[in-house]
């Protein structure tokens, strides 16, 4: 299970809302999750890879 980077939900990484970010895959548990990372992925991950909910 991996953390959501957008709102904290665990998310199984069967789901098919992916997203690939600096080589990283980020998983989320919605379209609309999707979505909103994708449009500002800089303020979900910083520079080490880091998330809000921990690292990647
Ligand atoms: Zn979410």
């Amino acid at each position: 299970m991996v953390v959501d980077p957008v709102c904290g939900a665990t998310v199984d990484k069967t789901t098919s809302h992916v997203s690939d970010y600096q080589g990283q895959h980020y998983y989320f548990c919605s379209e609309d999750c999707k979505q909103e990372f994708e449009d500002d992925p800089e303020r979900y991950v910083d520079w080490g890879g880091n998330t809000l909910f921990g690292s990647a």
